[in-house]
């Protein structure tokens, strides 16, 4: 039996970033909580017992969703559903806005933050795949200063990211792209990805990433951007994906096999997007 509450913690709830990234600094058994919907599970299951909590999910100003440049920039607290309802996100890069569509249900959309989920960094997620094949860039802020780090080398393993202890994402800076698609074979249950494939056709060029089934979103870039030799890309899907993880859902091999399906049809409807 698990237990259902959580190890005893203290919370604290500051009001500004800076005063977020003293807390965290102060000693290295503290984390922060956004939405909390991994977070909580983790505490409740015990599989994470923070001495103390860091609930940065008022601090003002974090969870905008504004043009940069030509592409985006998204505050760490923006939530799945304000991800999936916004018009400039739909105009500048729309699969991320239906990517979030088909993240959870509509609770965890609605608590859930994109912040929070690339933090997380869970083999299942459906943003880290899509990110590191947009080419986007993870805003970072700690004790330190801000850094930005690119989303291909920001996922470093299952559950585990370039993030130092006590440093925060603030951000995610997203170039525009038309020609991208995202397509995941859904968990029945949670709505997480079993595998997750997404493509983004540029002009130098084509990335396809696969997640879901080795511990981070494996990138393979394409140059020249030409369909034949993207299309090339799943059948050589085994080779970059050894390692495949295995649960009781499905099997590495498995994985592999609806990587390769979802690469095939992800290419495909990167090229038909408009
Ligand atoms: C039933 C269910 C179904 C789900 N289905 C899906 C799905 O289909 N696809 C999918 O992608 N996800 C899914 N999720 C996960 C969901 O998207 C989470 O909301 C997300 O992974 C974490 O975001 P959060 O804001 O809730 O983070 P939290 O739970 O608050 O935090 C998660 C982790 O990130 C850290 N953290 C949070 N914010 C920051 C920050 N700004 N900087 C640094 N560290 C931070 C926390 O300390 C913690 O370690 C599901 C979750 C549930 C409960």
């Amino acid at each position: 039996m698990y237990p259902q509450r959580p190890a005893e913690f203290e919370y604290k709830r500051p009001a500004s970033l800076d005063e977020a990234i003293g807390l965290l600094a102060e000693n290295g058994d503290t984390r922060p909580l956004a939405g909390g919907h991994s977070l909580l599970p983790m505490m409740k299951l015990r599989l994470a017992e923070p001495a103390t909590v860091v609930d940065i999910g008022r601090i003002p100003g974090l969870d905008g969703i504004e043009a940069d440049g030509d592409g985006l920039r998204i505050g760490a607290l923006a939530t799945h559903a304000s991800v999936a309802a916004s018009e400039l996100v739909r105009e500048k890069c729309r699969v991320l806005a239906t990517t979030a569509e088909g993240i959870g249900d509509r609770q965890v959309r609605n608590r859930g933050t994109i912040g929070g989920s690339l933090a997380h960094a869970d083999p299942g997620a459906d943003y880290p795949t899509v990110v590191t094949a947009l080419g986007a860039t993870v805003v970072v802020r700690g004790p330190n200063g801000e850094l930005e780090i690119a989303a291909d080398g920001f996922f470093t393993g299952v559950f585990t990211t370039a993030l130092a202890q006590g440093e925060l994402v603030t951000a995610v800076r997203v170039p525009s792209a038309q020609k991208a698609a995202y397509l995941k074979h859904r968990h029945p249950a949670s709505g997480y990805a079993v595998v997750g494939v997404a493509c983004v056709v540029g002009t130098d060029e084509a990335r396809v990433v696969v997640g879901g089934v080795t511990g981070t979103p494996v990138l393979i870039a394409v140059s020249p951007v030409e369909a034949e030799a993207i299309e090339a890309v799943a059948e050589e899907l085994p080779d970059a994906l050894s390692g495949a993880l295995s649960d009781t859902y499905a099997s590495g091999e498995y994985r592999v096999h609806l990587a390769q399906v979802l690469a095939k049809r992800a290419i495909k409807a990167a090229f038909a997007a408009a």
